[in-house]
């Protein structure tokens, strides 16, 4: 008799949401790779007594990993850095579709699917050295391979996933073909072989190595709020431009994630993806890591953010930009951008 009052109860689900209710830990698989982090998820431990144990890697390292697990993957959350990893991640069938009136009335619709939400977002600037180049002659990405702009082009891999999405966003726009032709003109243009981060290209540009650079918007904004003098000579000796602010805008990417089909602490989960888009959250992403909060109302205090203004971004919705990042590598490797 009892037995089977347990068995009615656990297949209504009672016992299993008491169980999960009481979810005193929840872990962490994430590739950002941001210091300031971690004061964000101290502050969720502190309001909700819910420890984090946090597992960190590659991207695509962390993905394969959960792949790995399969059901039994401890897993309860995922967040990574570039919009095609995260529909990549969706594709694979690793999120668990969520329902959440606070993530889909707080995150914008072009900025979310069913299972993966954005918590951040970051532009694709072009960096330029003020005493060296002109600026009337990169106001777009299409402009990095003008001949006039020959041996003076820096960036960091082609196969790096910021450079991957902005190629995938340019086939989107402007087609195939003239994105390979451009692929070509940015290797014929370049100082150097592509090596190093975003802040070693802007580092190079301020040196005069390089005259022109693609650097993501939250690299240059910790620049410009660093104390330290050799920064602050960087942010001189630099310009920046937002691209494409008379075609299709200025390419944007993300940072987000989602509860994983096999969370074994899914409210724990829901909790922590809900706090991530809680004003005080998406005020961490903005004062700590120099990125613009996916909530737009969000008020910050970054005079970095402030000193950059406003800009006009691209509004391909970002979960589109998966379907031609393969195109992009295809592009990028013929064209010898490695
Ligand atoms: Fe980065």
């Amino acid at each position: 008799m009892i037995r089977q009052t347990i068995s009615s109860l656990l297949a209504a689900g009672v016992l299993c949401a008491t169980a999960h209710a009481a979810d005193t830990e929840l872990n962490l698989y994430t590739a950002r790779h941001y210091q300031t982090d971690e004061a964000m998820y101290a502050n969720f431990t502190k309001a909700t007594g819910i420890k984090i144990n946090r597992i960190e890697g590659k991207e695509d390292a962390l993905l394969e990993r959960i792949k790995n697990e399969g059901a039994n993957s401890p897993a309860d959350v995922f967040i990574t850095v570039d919009a095609s990893r995260l529909a990549k991640a969706d594709e694979l069938g690793i999120f668990a579709p969520l329902e959440s009136k606070v993530l889909t009335e707080r995150i914008p619709e072009h900025l979310r699917s069913d299972t993966w939400y954005t918590f951040s977002t970051r532009a694709r600037v072009i960096v330029y050295n003020k005493a060296d180049v002109d600026p009337a002659l990169v106001q777009n990405y299409e402009d990095l391979a003008r001949p006039e702009l020959k041996g003076q082009v820096c960036t960091r891999s082609g196969s790096h996933p910021y450079n991957l999405s902005l190629g995938a966003a340019m086939i989107q726009h402007n087609g195939a073909d003239a994105t390979e032709k451009w692929a070509r003109g940015v290797v014929e243009n370049f100082a150097r072989a592509p090596r190093g981060g975003d802040t070693d290209q802007i580092r190079a540009v301020a040196a005069g190595e390089c005259g022109v650079a693609i650097a993501n918007s939250y690299y240059v904004a910790r620049l410009i709020n660093s104390t330290k003098p050799d920064d602050q000579e960087v942010v001189k000796a630099v310009g920046i431009i937002w691209p494409n602010q008379q075609s299709w805008g200025t390419h944007v990417n993300v940072s987000g994630g989602g509860m994983l089909k096999h969370a074994p602490h899914k409210q724990a989960a829901l909790k922590f993806l809900e706090y991530l888009a809680s004003d005080e959250a998406q005020a961490y992403f903005a004062n700590g890591n120099n990125e613009w909060p996916a909530v737009a109302a969000v008020e910050i205090s970054n005079p970095a953010l402030d000193s950059l203004g406003e800009f006009r971004s691209d509004d391909l919705n970002v979960g589109l930009l998966s379907k031609t990042t393969a195109q992009a590598q295809k592009i990028y490797d013929r064209a010898g951008y490695r």
